[in-house]
């Protein structure tokens, strides 16, 4: 377990904590991704905003071809979902064999306001199946483009939670990466025990909502990736009320357990291949 990590007792009905300079942290994003030779497309959801969205496609000949998508930056008080994938475009250590999309930040708006919603006031994540927010049209417009994904990363942060968890969407019952993930994230943060969290039960830091995706009328990404792009898909929850740089390192090594092989040798995202 972690590591003196101490709550800052801050964040009351809201996030007070640090901030980010977003128009920098997208422009480090795009220079890392172009230096590591990555395909990159600006999305323009409307005059004012422009999302990124990055891909990099498996070496030729190898034998896994995995497809994985990563998000962040939804929610424009949560900063430590683009940090993280910062550090992660930074550090370049993903496998060769999988091929990876990526939106490093989809409420760059939100982020100069440094509150939840979009410019209009509209919470992006809840509009992911009657959207009218550009941004999400922009995304949505993207990700129809996009090939089917055999995993998708959702990067987030609560301001109420005691540590760190993560909700797993998983309808068909396939090896699950949650155990990875929250083990490998206990090294560097708190890992949340209580066993309701968001008003669902969990258990040491995981959820396994039951997911009636037609019963909930505002859809969240997540909704609509396991609707249309997707079969396994995990939301990764970092502890607004920690240090930002252990929020960010807590959604890094998320990312980390699930994608870098570990001691035994292929990495655990590939298992949830197995007899698919
Ligand atoms: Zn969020």
């Amino acid at each position: 377990m972690s590591s003196g990590v101490e709550r800052l007792w801050k964040n009351v009905q809201g996030y007070y904590g640090e901030r980010i300079d977003i128009a920098a942290v997208q422009r480090d994003c795009l220079m890392a991704a172009q230096a590591h030779g990555w395909e990159a497309e600006k999305l323009k959801a409307s005059s004012e905003v422009e999302l990124l969205a990055f891909s990099r496609r498996a070496s030729s000949g190898t034998q896994h071809r995995f497809r994985l998508y990563i998000s962040a930056g939804i929610h424009g008080d949560e900063p430590a979902g683009p940090l993280a994938v910062r550090q992660l475009l930074q550090d370049n250590l993903w496998p060769t064999e999988v091929n990876i999309w990526i939106c490093p930040c989809l409420n760059p708006a939100g982020f100069v306001k440094n509150r939840r919603e979009n410019a209009e006031g509209l919470d992006l994540n809840r509009q992911y199946l009657d959207p009218v927010a550009p941004e999400t049209l922009a995304h949505i417009a993207w990700l129809k483009a996009q090939p089917d994904f055999d995993l998708c990363l959702c990067l987030h942060e609560d301001w109420e939670s005691h540590g760190f968890y993560v909700y797993e969407l998983n309808p068909d019952n396939r090896p699950s990466l949650a155990q990875a993930i929250v083990d490998r994230v206990a090294d560097v943060c708190p890992i949340d025990p209580s066993e309701i969290i968001e008003g669902r039960a969990a258990h040491k830091g995981i959820i396994r909502p039951n997911v009636d995706s037609q019963s909930r009328p505002q859809w969240p990404e997540a909704f609509f990736l396991l609707t249309h792009k997707t079969r396994l898909s995990y939301t990764l929850e970092a502890p607004s009320d920690f240090p930002l740089a252990t929020r960010a390192a807590a959604l890094v090594a998320g990312v980390r357990a699930a994608i870098v092989p570990g001691q035994e040798g292929d990495a655990q995202c590939f298992k949830t291949k197995a007899g698919s």
